[in-house]
């Protein structure tokens, strides 16, 4: 039987990537402090996501994303439980808390995100920024005599420097590896150059890792275990109906059916299932 991680489309020639459910995880995290509530939230967005007719892998994640975000927002009861709250990262919106997960350890792309949050990637640095500093300040002021810089322009830049934009600096695009080629040699060639262009690196680069130093566990033994076998499980049997000639249907069926660990994919498949035109 292959593997959610070895299914390939014949068609399309991409498979969903394991890590990227691994992200899904972490990102569900981000938003629910409490673990199982995490996990379910993964498991109804992600197929969620899939009954939305999201074609494309790509759109899967942006659904999903965007599912979780939607049922924190929703959600009657706390989506950060009161013994987490003393974590300053729990202090954050979830639009922020997701941002920062997605930024640091999925390496997703402003792009994406700029599409989740159905924000300009303008407005995604702001966002971005504004919470690393937030994040920074309480990581680093609960150090003894350490006191965090703020990043601002430097006197020795000059004309030829890049601009400085205190909201969104350019140091952050470029940890963030969202330059493209030409930007990032001006960036290395002034770096070089320019000691005001290595004094704002340094300042911002303190800001990222302390924001980083911030977020919560992210390794794998934290989001591994059943509940994640679980949400993989809604993956494999969702992708086998996306692309039903890897299989044929009456054996995804069989397959799908003849676990009992996957209460709720069975739920959510089923109505996709008689949308079906048989
Ligand atoms: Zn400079």
């Amino acid at each position: 039987m292959p593997t959610y991680a070895t299914m390939k489309s014949a068609t399309r020639g991409t498979s969903m990537d394991a890590r990227e459910l691994e992200n899904i995880t972490l990102i569900s995290r981000s938003i629910w402090s409490e673990k199982t509530q995490a996990i379910r939230s993964a498991q109804s967005a992600l197929a969620g996501s899939i009954l939305s007719k999201a074609i494309s892998d790509e759109k899967v994640l942006v659904q999903t994303a965007r599912g979780l975000l939607q049922q924190a927002n929703q959600s009657v009861k706390p989506v950060v439980a009161q013994e987490h709250l003393n974590a300053p990262f729990f202090r954050l919106f979830a639009e922020e808390r997701f941002l920062l997960v997605a930024l640091h350890r999925a390496r997703w792309s402003y792009r994406r995100l700029s599409e989740v949050l159905e924000e300009t990637q303008t407005r995604i640095q702001e966002i971005a920024w504004n919470a690393r500093i937030f994040l920074a300040q309480h990581q680093i002021s609960s150090q003894p005599k350490k006191r965090l810089l703020h990043p601002t322009a430097s006197t020795h830049c000059d004309v030829s420097c890049p601009e400085f934009i205190i909201q969104r600096p350019w140091p952050q695009r470029f940890l963030d590896d969202e330059m493209a080629h030409q930007e990032r040699l001006f960036i290395l060639s002034r770096l070089e150059k320019c000691p005001g262009c290595r004094e704002v690196l340094q300042r911002c680069k303190a800001v990222y890792y302390a924001a980083n130093a911030g977020l919560p566990d992210s390794s794998v033994e934290s989001i591994s275990g059943e509940p994640f076998d679980a949400l993989k499980e809604v993956w494999a049997r969702a992708d086998r109906i996306r692309n039903p000639w890897q299989v044929s249907f009456y054996e995804s069926l069989k397959r799908f059916f003849s676990k009992r660990d996957v209460q709720l994919a069975t739920i959510l498949l089923l109505i996709l299932l008689l949308q079906f035109e048989f």
